[in-house]
């Protein structure tokens, strides 16, 4: 075909240098300024040609409305993508967060190559933890991951809360999504029913190679120390050797206070 674009639209005028024959379209008019508009076709069944646009007016009020009509559609995907944020459980005093610690971003960077790779993010408190798990989650759900932040006390009451139901299925929702972000591991309950939890959710995603990032204010050993305060050890054990085994290790160093002072806080 003689169209020199890719652009399956034809003119008129090349419609006939391409051996089409045809009568001429119904004209058309810019229903901004009320000039005529140069009629675009495609080729339909048997040759026959199908007027559906028009090479589109450059007048300042068609420019102005396909300007609106751009704006509409990137606010339509802002708001969609918020909603996404939100479903995924990203707080709103953290819809701001974004990547800015070098780890993090090699991190994501490197996620397409090694995509059973999590990591576990470690620091005192204030040193921005839940900053970054939110961070990441935002990077996750805008690139189509399905992705869940929680804190592991959130998730253990979402699981409790299932028991009426089906508690496998309460449990798959964190099992089964791509990314699974766990913020504050530490501070739950060391019980024999939460340890068992815990270490299901844990084992199945590393049985099915997903990814699970964990932020906590205890070291991978202290962790377990921890975790073993009730007497479950041998699961303590199993849940930090998997993370040990998976994750990639962050340090996050204290923030300095001028956090606080922009946040109106002073330090007690
Ligand atoms: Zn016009």
């Amino acid at each position: 075909m003689a169209n020199k674009s890719m652009s399956p639209f034809m003119t008129a005028e090349q419609a006939r240098e391409a051996g089409f024959e045809f009568t001429d379209p119904e004209p058309k008019h810019c229903e901004y300024c009320g000039e005529p508009m140069e009629p675009l076709c495609i080729e339909g069944r048997e040759g026959h040609l199908l007027w559906i646009s028009c090479v589109p007016c450059t007048c300042d009020g068609a420019r102005q409305a396909e300007e609106l009509a751009r704006k509409e559609q990137e606010e339509r995907a802002a708001r969609e993508l918020e909603q996404a944020y939100a479903r995924s459980g990203i707080k709103k005093r953290f819809l701001g967060a974004e990547v800015e610690r070098p780890q993090l971003a090699r991190y994501l960077n490197s996620f397409n190559d090694e995509p059973s790779v999590g990591l576990y993010i470690t620091g005192p408190s204030r040193a921005g933890k839940s900053h970054s798990a939110s961070a990441l989650a935002k990077a996750f759900v805008a690139s189509g991951y399905r992705t869940v932040l929680t804190t592991s006390i959130a998730m253990l009451d979402d699981v409790k809360a299932s028991f009426d139901g089906d508690a496998k299925a309460g449990a798959a929702r964190f099992s089964s999504c791509d990314v699974l972000i766990i913020d504050d591991l530490g501070k739950e309950n060391a019980n024999s029913w939460v340890m068992t939890t815990l270490f299901q959710i844990i084992n199945d995603r590393y049985e099915a190679m997903k990814p699970t990032i964990i932020t906590s204010q205890y070291t991978p050993d202290e962790l377990c120390r921890r975790m073993s305060r009730a007497g479950e050890r041998e699961s303590a054990v199993a849940i930090t050797e998997r993370l040990k085994e998976t994750c990639r290790l962050v340090t996050l160093p204290r923030r300095k206070s001028v956090y606080l002072v922009e946040a109106g806080l002073s330090e007690t």
